[in-house]
């Protein structure tokens, strides 16, 4: 097969678009795709200061790698979890690519953060892990972005991690999060930053093909706490619609978005107050982040007693 572009050994297949690329032109594609994200979404302008938030997994390194590349103003936000190993290679290698590049990355140490350590939390509180990983990172992603004067966050969702969303919020009716689930969400409130997903285009293969291409080290493993697993099915039965029908994941993603997401949010629109605990914006009075640390202190303080 050929590159559709300039007719050379073609080395990424796509077959949704039903065109190959060879490696020079791929990444070309691909940042391309990110391009028309921001732009056809007003993601980003050129005077935004961008938190780009990294795990260390191929598809946030890939998005840090291609924003800088499109001359944008990006620092990283790394959020070390305590997860044993798995958070102990996350952590070597968003650092060292921050450092290859030159690039600023702030660093978020949760144990060091009132043991908010994530196996600590879980164990302290009756959360599920991903259940209290997702609160916690929320509230920093945001917290961090607010303190240090960034004006958008940006996370490496991609294609496939917001159709089994998607997949999820429909199989379940989870109104109030079919009207919030879109690759921009505006900051509604001062004490709130643009959350923007610009790899939202880009299936996982073509965000690793990318990561490959560019000579990017990222963690392979998934989080061993990743019995998200539901998500994990999500993906699989995607996979399988995707490999019979190409494009399935891009048509209802997209359509969605262009038909659908309009309907709920007006049917759901939400009043934010501040959190009396933290201040931060929430729709109830003390913010889930709040919350979850008060069960952790609680938890904390029944084990000295
Ligand atoms: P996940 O929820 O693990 O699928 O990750 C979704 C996105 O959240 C990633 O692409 C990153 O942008 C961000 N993210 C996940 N884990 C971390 C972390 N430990 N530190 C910073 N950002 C993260
Ligand atoms: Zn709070």
């Amino acid at each position: 097969m050929k590159c559709v572009k300039c007719r050379d050994r073609a080395a990424v297949h796509i077959r949704r678009h039903n065109s190959a690329f060879c490696q020079g032109c791929f990444q070309e594609y691909f940042s391309n795709q990110v391009a028309r994200a921001i732009k056809e979404d007003h993601m980003l302008t050129r005077q935004d200061r961008i938190l780009v938030a990294v795990s260390g997994g191929k598809d946030s390194l890939a998005l840090w790698d291609v924003l800088s590349t499109l001359g944008y103003d990006t620092g990283g936000l790394h959020i070390h979890q305590g997860i044993f190993e798995y958070s102990a290679s996350s952590y070597e290698k968003t650092t060292r690519f921050a450092a290859e590049r030159g690039l600023s990355l702030i660093t978020i140490d949760l144990a060091a953060e009132g043991d908010l350590d994530i196996p600590g939390v879980a164990s302290s509180t009756r959360r599920t892990q991903c259940s209290a990983c997702g609160v916690i990172k929320r509230h920093y992603f945001n917290k961090v972005a607010v303190e240090g004067g960034y004006t958008v966050m940006a996370t490496g969702h991609n294609l496939d991690d917001e159709a089994a969303r998607l997949l999820g919020n429909v199989l379940h009716w989870q109104t109030p999060y079919l009207a919030v689930q879109s690759p921009v969400l505006e900051a509604t409130h001062p004490q709130l930053v643009r959350k923007v997903k610009p790899l939202y285009r880009l299936s996982e293969y073509e965000t690793a093909a990318y990561a490959f291409l560019r000579g990017i080290d990222y963690i392979v493993e998934e989080c061993p706490f990743s019995h998200d697993a539901i998500q994990l099915q999500y993906k699989e039965a995607l996979n399988q619609l995707e490999h019979r029908s190409p494009g399935t994941k891009h048509s209802f993603v997209l359509g969605f978005l262009r038909e659908g997401r309009k309907a709920f949010a007006e049917a759901s629109a939400v009043q934010l107050k501040e959190c009396l605990s933290c201040g931060y914006p929430t729709t109830s009075d003390i913010c889930g982040f709040c919350r979850l640390q008060e069960q952790v202190h609680k938890a904390k303080s029944g084990l000295r007693n």
